[in-house]
């Protein structure tokens, strides 16, 4: 692995907040260079090709709409695009423990992608990632909340619509 950011939910989150909604919306995998550019800020080495920009932005979008229904695994769409994304991933058992070895190459970051969703999956962590259901916002973001409630994020105005929800819950 590339580093710890490359392992974690907060690769997929940060993956998905790649793209933004609403004013100023942008999509930092919009061309090869831009996608590129963000790799290698979160650790990733290898020079992605147009295929390979198009199928993480495939998998980024899954990876969202996936997120604003909450389950307990990747669902399809998400669950095909996984499962290419997964087909040279095997253990790889090491003194330290056990990773998720792939492909080399450009392809190598779909690869990651999949690892750091098998291990979402394994640790539990996957039901608590999600993206804000405000839809000119759309957010990703990990529900660090004790019941896993949380369906907005922090960022205002999506935060205060939280917060006037939780108050009318309050004083329903
Ligand atoms: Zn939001």
């Amino acid at each position: 692995m590339d580093g710890p950011e490359f392992h974690g939910p907060e690769f997929l989150v940060a993956l998905v907040n790649t793209r933004t909604f609403g004013d100023g919306a942008s999509d930092r995998l919009a061309d090869v260079a831009s996608a590129r550019a963000w790799l290698r800020e979160h650790g990733g080495r290898e020079a992605i090709g147009e295929s390979q920009r198009i199928r993480l932005a495939e998998l980024r979008d899954a990876l969202r709409s996936d997120w604003l229904a909450p389950g307990a695994a990747p669902r399809p769409p998400l669950a095909q695009l996984l499962n290419r994304a997964a087909a040279e991933l095997r253990p790889l058992f090491t003194v330290d423990g056990v990773t998720l070895s792939g492909a080399v190459g450009p392809d190598r970051v779909l690869g990651q992608v999949a690892d750091a969703v098998f291990w979402a999956v394994a640790s539990g962590a996957w039901p608590r990632l999600k993206a804000c259901q405000n839809d000119t916002c759309h957010e990703a973001f990990y529900d660090s909340t004790k019941n896993a409630s949380r369906t907005w994020c922090s960022m205002s105005p999506c935060g205060n619509r939280m917060k006037a929800r939780a108050y009318r819950e309050r004083h329903a």
